[in-house]
């Protein structure tokens, strides 16, 4: 039951100038966008950048001040929430207390008709595919926190929506149990070859589970692309310091250093620390400084750098490096990088 052919190469979702307001606020400001059947979409921004309202606007539970919604090319501006192939696993899963495991995942079929053997069989079969066929006479309060997450997701799927909306579905798990579901969610995601669209501010997050992401600032789509292209080119200086840590260097530097009016970003990683008479060598180039802190993450060690202007660079070194390079605070060095790791960022990006 359920198999629906629509030609492969229709969007998902197609939001063209989508806009809401409310009241004085413009919470989404034009947002155009294409989401391709299949995908693993990330919408990843600061709190209050609109993310969550255009989830809202595709489930229908918001109608836009301006603008459509297209779902694999049809318009679905003016439909309701139940009218539309999709469905929402909220942050907070929204689970029926006083109801099991089998009934909270087979009521949506129940809303919909589907005879009770039929619901029975599918809700089974949609908890055994989270890992919890052997549960379905629990209770939600006899749960953890990542198997009530692993119910709302059955929940949401039993149904078999073309497309899966995910409010801020880890937000409530803890670091490690967050990274094991992260990677259950991409999996189960994959196999089923359903479009997700998760929202997260979590910039880790998105790198690691996206086909491609949506970075938004102030209601709008500010770059769109692979978790690469993202990282290694963000296309302006919101980009490159809201994901991962950016060492942005001021206009100036980049006047100084290469003759372009530009700031630029060097990623942490790309940087490596010399001596300052040894700096500058092979095609690299390199800025004075003074070490003024060491951070320790385990798998390496953040050094930071603080240079002529004041500005602070953060370069992450591994521990076998570090040791020979005997680094304390207080120590002048020089920070080196190759032209190529360089990345421009035009001032309107
Ligand atoms: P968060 O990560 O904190 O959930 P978000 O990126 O999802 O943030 P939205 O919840 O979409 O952001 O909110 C965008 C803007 O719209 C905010 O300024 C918010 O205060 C405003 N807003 C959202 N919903 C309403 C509403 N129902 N009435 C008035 N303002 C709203």
């Amino acid at each position: 039951p359920g198999v629906k052919t629509v030609s492969s190469n229709v969007p998902a979702i197609s939001l063209r100038g989508l806009t809401k307001e409310f009241g004085e606020t413009t919470a989404v400001d034009g947002i155009d966008l294409e989401i391709r059947q299949g995908e693993f979409f990330s919408m990843l921004g600061p709190s209050g950048s609109g993310k969550t309202t255009v989830l809202r606007l595709i489930a229908g539970f918001e109608s836009p001040t301006r603008g459509t919604v297209e779902l694999e090319g049809t318009d679905v501006t003016a439909r309701a929430p139940f009218d539309r192939d999709v469905n929402t696993v909220f942050q907070d899963y929204a689970l029926f207390p006083h109801m099991s495991l089998i009934d909270n995942v087979a009521y949506g079929l129940r809303v919909r008709g589907v005879p009770k053997r039929e619901r029975r069989e599918r809700a089974a079969a949609a908890l055994d595919r989270v890992q919890l066929g052997s549960f379905l006479g629990r209770r939600p309060s006899q749960l953890s926190g990542g198997q009530r997450q692993r119910v709302a997701l059955a929940r949401a799927l039993v149904v078999e929506p073309r497309v899966l909306l995910l409010d801020e579905p880890l937000g409530a798990l803890d670091l490690k149990l967050r990274q094991q579901m992260q990677v259950e969610l991409k999996e189960l995601q994959r196999s089923l070859g359903i479009t997700f669209i998760f929202v997260t501010h979590d910039q880790e997050e998105a790198l690691t589970m996206s086909d491609r992401i949506g970075v938004f600032n102030a209601g709008r789509l500010v770059q769109v692309g692979s978790a690469k292209e993202i990282y290694d080119r963000p296309n302006g200086e919101f980009v490159a310091n809201f994901v991962g840590t950016s060492n942005i260097f001021p206009a100036a530097v980049g006047s100084s250093l290469y003759g372009r009016p530009e700031a630029f970003s060097v990623r942490p990683e790309r940087l490596r620390l010399a001596h300052p008479g040894d700096a500058g060598r092979h095609g690299t180039t390199a800025i004075r400084g003074t070490v003024s802190a060491l951070v320790y993450l385990g798998h390496a060690t953040q050094v930071r750098v603080s240079i002529s202007d004041g500005t602070t660079v953060v370069v992450l070194v591994h521990p076998t490096a570090l040791a020979e390079e005997d680094v304390t605070p207080g120590r002048e060095v020089a920070v080196e990088w190759r032209t190529s790791d360089v990345v421009w960022l035009p001032p309107t990006g």
